[in-house]
């Protein structure tokens, strides 16, 4: 049963917002919808999509969740898996189901200017990769998978150099 209806937003516009109370580590949605690869400058036209994967985002299905998916820098949800949208902390009924856009964007260009009004809000928001460390602790258990498979893999000037050879038409090695 869905847990959740498209309401007005505090942050921006519409928002998900709760219907009932769920607990910490519950899953909210899975946010679905198609998946595309996207290794050139077309970056900026998906601000709702999810990355998840090396230049691999998913694009929400129209009317779907994932499209009021608001961003806030006091998030209430996170990332399980690649795409189960999961409460950070015990939630109740008419709270705004909000994530972290950085947990699960790594394309390092990628932007915003953010008007969460969250205490600590960073004003600019950018990939996950320039989060502080002590975010990227807070987050860890609700963080893309793809981030903490590649975290262990690669290095992150490795990583934003293989992204730019993909920029450039060449193959990632
Ligand atoms: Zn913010």
């Amino acid at each position: 049963m869905k847990k959740y209806h498209i309401g007005k937003s505090k942050i921006h516009k519409k928002g998900i917002i709760l219907d009932k109370s769920v607990k910490k580590d519950e899953v909210i949605f899975v946010f679905v919808g198609h998946e595309v690869t996207v290794t050139s400058r077309d970056w900026f036209h998906g601000l709702c999509w999810l990355q998840v994967g090396y230049a691999k985002w998913i694009v929400p299905c129209p009317g779907s969740a994932g499209e009021y998916l608001n961003h806030s820098c006091s998030p209430t949800a996170g990332v399980h898996g690649n795409n189960r949208i999961v409460a950070m902390r015990p939630m109740k009924k008419g709270e705004e189901v909000t994530i972290d856009y950085a947990l699960s964007e790594t394309y390092p260009l990628w932007h915003m200017r953010c008007h969460c009004k969250a205490k600590n809000c960073r004003k600019i928001v950018k990939p996950y990769q320039d989060l502080s460390h002590q975010r990227m602790k807070k987050y860890i258990n609700y963080t893309s998978k793809y981030i903490l498979d590649m975290k262990m893999h690669i290095s992150w000037e490795d990583y934003i150099e293989a992204e730019k050879s993909v920029s450039r038409g060449r193959n990632f090695k």
